[in-house]
């Protein structure tokens, strides 16, 4: 089954003014819902990391686990978890970043990237807005020694900016749709 862009587009649902006046929320649930839908999406992202050096996918609280982790199963790759923080046990490491209104803050266990001595880190999350989340992601995985493959996204919405300020830190980014 190829790739079919509009096909995807035509399962993801656009909710305005959700959660607040002015945003318009792109639901990616549906694309879980849809088993062609979601298989055309995990496969284009397993088409494009196979036969690479990457050590460990590390997917972003809540939805970037859902479709890193099909992709991470089927490269027979670590998935490591960055969430939001007060869900890890153990040793942690915590990165605030700024939200529209205040902060936030997402977390990773200390050992995350062991016990591989140079871990090449796929990142992963649904959808990159600003970026602050990646941002932050990308914080983390530096100070856990890590360096960053690339950073994959189901969604980028270029116009706010995020997946440029990434790429301006010398991070490539790839996401499978943009919405203008
Ligand atoms: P940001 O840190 O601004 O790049 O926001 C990224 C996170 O917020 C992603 O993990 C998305 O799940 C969520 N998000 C932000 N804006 C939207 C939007 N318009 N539609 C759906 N999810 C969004």
């Amino acid at each position: 089954m190829s790739y079919d862009e509009l096909y995807i587009k035509s399962v993801i649902r656009s909710i305005p003014d959700w959660p607040e006046p002015g945003v318009i929320f792109r639901d990616v649930t549906p694309v879980f819902k849809d088993p062609k839908a979601m298989r055309m999406v995990c496969d284009a992202f397993i088409q494009r990391y196979m036969n690479t050096d990457i050590t460990h996918i590390a997917c972003i609280d809540a939805r970037g686990f859902i479709l890193g982790s099909v992709v991470a199963y089927q490269l027979n790759l670590p998935m490591v978890l960055i969430r939001k923080k007060g869900k890890l046990p153990g040793d942690t490491l915590s990165q605030e970043y700024n939200l529209e209104y205040g902060t936030a803050a997402i977390e990773m266990q200390t050992d995350a990237l062991q016990p591989v001595a140079e871990a090449n880190v796929l990142v992963f999350d649904d959808l990159i807005a600003t970026g602050g989340t990646v941002m932050a992601a990308l914080s983390l995985i530096n100070k856990l020694g890590g360096k960053v493959h690339e950073v994959a996204s189901l969604i980028d919405l270029p116009d706010l900016m995020g997946s440029q300020k990434i790429q301006d830190s010398n991070v490539a980014v790839f996401s499978l749709l943009a919405y203008e």
